[in-house]
């Protein structure tokens, strides 16, 4: 499958129940009354966008619509398509420049940043650089077992310690590794499970501090992995990671077989958050560096021509 196929296809059902949900309301009327924009604002509520999202959406379409003077309801869907793209634009490239560069990547328990980190490991690899990976969710052995694998699946170095080792000290250990073997890029894997917000808070810090000491003049990318299959919670998540972390960008996973899909427009709109990858599946090659204009596409495509 192409990427785009791959892709439009992990956004069928986002596509079926929003998209589809604002054919229904525009098919329904003649001509654009207020009663319409109602009608779209729930609609897209409805699609996990939120309710404030949704309100910026409708409040642009009314702008735009005035000053186009649009009459015909079906002709609004491309301007929200536009609206959509460009809201979702900008900031989605990873900016690692620098050799090496680090990726630190967080999130609670069971979202994907392990499997992210497997697939990021690839992705990389597969671009000619050299990656190392850290097992710094040292929580469970498990967890440890888990990145292992990946790192072997994606061919790259991984640093562990055993369970219940410093976290600190696992990053401290892989960036040395990293820097001793010329490594391009460093991704280190962190714990989801933490009792409480400060103690999160103390162990990132702590990790920071190992970056910051080690390699202050490194480019890295702080990255909240976020399980689309759960909707606004997902945005409540990065509320609550922004008050801990200087994040730089979102990993939406699990966007195959979600109708929520648009909580990628929250996470734009509401968060300032720019979404730098997805992830449409639990193989390898399942992960894809964001692209606005592809997804607002694959979003908006006509949904009346598709076969179960
Ligand atoms: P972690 O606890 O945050 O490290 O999460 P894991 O990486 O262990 O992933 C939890 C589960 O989500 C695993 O069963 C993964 O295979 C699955 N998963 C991760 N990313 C995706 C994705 O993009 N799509 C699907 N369908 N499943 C995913
Ligand atoms: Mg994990």
């Amino acid at each position: 499958m192409g990427i785009f196929k791959k892709f439009g296809f992990g956004l069928k059902k986002t596509r079926e129940g929003m998209t589809g949900r604002i054919e229904d309301v525009l098919g329904a009327y003649e001509e654009i009354t207020d009663d319409l924009f109602d009608d779209l604002e729930e609609a897209l509520i409805m699609g996990d966008v939120g309710v404030k999202t949704a309100t910026d959406i409708v409040e642009e379409l009314r702008k735009r619509v005035h000053k186009n003077e649009v009459r015909n309801p079906k002709h609004a869907k491309m301007i929200i398509a536009d609206i959509v793209a460009d809201m979702i634009d900008g900031g989605e490239d990873m900016g690692l420049i620098t050799i090496p560069s680090v990726i630190l990547v967080i999130g609670v328990n069971g979202v994907g940043k392990t499997t992210t980190i497997g697939k990021l490991a690839a992705m990389y690899k597969k671009e000619g650089k050299k990656v190392i990976l850290g097992a710094a969710d040292t929580f469970r052995a498990a967890a440890i077992e888990q990145l292992e694998v990946w790192a072997d699946r994606a061919g790259v170095d991984i640093v562990k310690h055993k369970e219940g080792a410093d976290p600190a000290a696992v990053v401290y250990d892989t960036i040395s590794a990293g820097i001793s073997r010329d490594c391009d890029i460093i991704i280190c894997d962190t714990a989801g499970r933490l009792h409480n917000k400060k103690n999160l808070m103390d162990e990132l810090a702590k990790i920071y501090r190992v970056v910051e000491k080690e390699l202050p003049y490194a480019d890295r990318e702080i990255l909240l992995v976020l399980d689309a299959t759960t909707g606004q919670n997902a945005v409540s998540q990065a509320k609550e990671f922004m008050n801990v972390a200087e994040l730089t960008g979102i990993a939406l996973t699990k966007l195959d077989g979600t109708a929520r899909g648009g909580v990628v427009l929250a996470i734009k709109n509401e968060l300032k958050l720019p979404v730098k990858f997805i992830g449409v599946g639990e193989q390898i090659d399942d992960l894809q560096p964001f692209n606005p204009k592809v997804f607002a596409k694959a979003l908006f495509e006509d949904t009346s021509s598709e076969e179960e």
